[in-house]
């Protein structure tokens, strides 16, 4: 780290430790150049990527919204609002921990399939058929075809 003094490269950490809860860590530095002393503070940045629409604008990322568009493929089905709640913490808190700047909507869409296949196949269903543009209905029976293969045999 470059000395906000004299702007030498050459810094070096003489004192660290945590503050708060231990979500930051102090770091006093001292420059090897002029010798002056400064103070860094250091934390991991949680940060929601935006999302990159199929038509190359950006937006911030809206719970909101991902929230309503997963009630509308749950629309009369018996999920609690708890789950679904819980679907979206897994979600953003993917997001968050990808690390990326901007992401694309698509990237999300598959995580919200992912999601709605675990709380609801008639939902994923629904959320897919909309969000993958079927082309026909044979590939809507085929997506269907899937899910059932995976079902347990009672
Ligand atoms: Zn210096």
């Amino acid at each position: 780290m470059h000395c906000p003094f004299c702007h030498a490269p050459d810094t070096k950490v003489i004192d660290s430790r945590l503050v708060g809860e231990g979500e930051q860590v102090r770091r006093r530095r001292e420059c090897a150049a002029c010798g002056e002393r400064f103070t860094t503070f250091e934390g991991a940045e949680l940060v929601t990527p935006r999302v990159i629409k199929s038509d190359g604008s950006r937006e911030p990322f809206d719970d909101n919204k991902l929230r309503k568009s997963m009630m509308h493929s749950l629309q009369k089905r018996p999920v609690g609002i708890e789950k679904i709640d819980r679907a979206i913490q897994v979600i953003q808190h993917q997001l968050r921990a990808s690390g990326e700047r901007e992401v694309k909507s698509r990237f999300i869409g598959e995580m919200v399939m992912t999601e709605l296949a675990k709380l609801d196949k008639v939902a994923y269903v629904r959320f897919a058929s909309v969000y993958r543009d079927f082309q026909d209905v044979e590939a809507f029976q085929a997506e269907i075809d899937k899910l059932n293969k995976n079902e347990p045999t009672p």
